[in-house]
């Protein structure tokens, strides 16, 4: 990292050991258009390895996230209410409060090597975006994924970003001794609803076109097509168009997840829509009057559209001539793990 382009700001380093207890570093901004608003804070974790509560419904048991916070900035994003558990705002500064555990590497490394550990399954992007825009400066995941090469340990994958394709060659040296599963989510390919839902992530078509590297290089990786977001990208030619787009990318499958509205993401996304959609208000507290999800017959409508798209286009396990070198991960979105919820190793 070429720290001469820092600024260090003393003053939030203060704030912070409030917030992060003693093992807050420093806060930091860059002076680039691209980190613009953005405050960074870099902390030394004590465990990087979290084991999800066996209460949890998620087909994992332990995952690796090196950040907090996403810039990625998705209105609907999960996580936003584990920056509550930081006293951060869910808000904005889920979007530009990012909390860096800058010695991710170095402690994967050494909790792999502990004889505690049994060599199972890691899965990062289940939180946060572990290829949001910081990493491009922080470059955390070269070393991790090094780690996991190294101790030939399985792991999986979930991104919206294309930085992931800068680690291409280490992703296929663990292909080489382990399984790793690769999985990019792509909701919807609507040029105008990506500017507005998630203003921070690369375009649709760049996220496939990932997926379409990865399929050139021997690579299999599978799309998460998340969120569906009910009135705004589930019409019948929207779905067309979306399901398409992934069968020409050469993604190995497609996997529908309906948007979720927990608390923390309910009540920014429901003041965007009033911005935004102001007429889908009333129709949006009719579909989520139960809770956080859309109600089963509009969940198991949609999954069922999708996958006879999905076999009308040729995507599925298999589909003649794809690759599946790398195994697919099960079917998540980020933030499906809570950190508080988390045993450290
Ligand atoms: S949904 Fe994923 S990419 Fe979007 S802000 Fe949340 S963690 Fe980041």
């Amino acid at each position: 990292m070429r720290w001469e382009n820092l600024t260090l700001e003393s003053d939030h380093s203060r704030a912070d050991t409030a917030l992060f207890g003693a093992d807050a570093v420093v806060t930091r901004t860059f002076d680039t258009p691209e980190f613009a608003g953005i405050t960074f804070h870099e902390i030394r974790a004590r465990s990087i390895i979290n084991r999800v509560p066996g209460a949890s419904r998620m087909p994992f048991e332990w995952t690796v996230n090196p950040y907090r916070g996403c810039s990625h900035a998705c209105v609907y994003c999960f996580a936003r209410k584990t920056h509550s558990y930081l006293d951060l705002d869910t808000g904005l500064g889920f979007d530009s409060q990012i909390v860096v555990k800058v010695n991710a590497p170095e402690l994967l490394r050494r909790q792999l090597s502990s004889r505690r550990w049994l060599g199972d399954h890691i899965a990062m992007g289940t939180n946060v975006d572990c290829y949001q825009r910081a990493e491009g400066r922080y470059r955390l995941m070269p070393g991790i994924l090094a780690a996991l090469r190294d101790h030939a340990n399985p792991y999986s994958i979930l991104t919206k970003g294309t930085l992931i394709l800068r680690d291409l060659d280490l992703l296929k040296q663990s292909s080489e001794v382990t399984d790793v599963g690769i999985s990019v989510s792509v909701g919807f390919v609507d040029p105008e609803l990506w500017r507005t839902v998630e203003p921070g992530t690369p375009a649709p078509e760049r996220r496939l076109d990932v997926v379409r590297t990865f399929t050139e290089h021997g690579l299999g990786c599978g799309v998460l097509m998340a969120p569906v977001i009910p009135f705004l990208s589930d019409h019948p030619a929207q779905l067309r168009a979306t399901v398409r787009a992934i069968a020409a990318s050469g993604a190995t499958s497609v996997t529908p997840l309906v948007l979720h509205l927990r608390p923390g993401a309910r009540e920014w996304f429901m003041a965007w829509l009033g911005r935004h959609h102001p007429h889908l208000v009333r129709r949006y507290e009719r579909l989520y009057a139960d809770g956080a999800y859309a109600p089963k017959w509009y969940q198991r409508r949609i999954t069922r559209q999708v996958h006879d798209l999905a076999q009308e286009y040729g995507i599925g396990p298999t589909r003649a001539g794809t690759p599946r070198r790398i195994s697919e991960p099960e079917p998540t979105e980020h933030a499906m793990t809570e950190p508080t919820q988390l045993t450290l190793i």
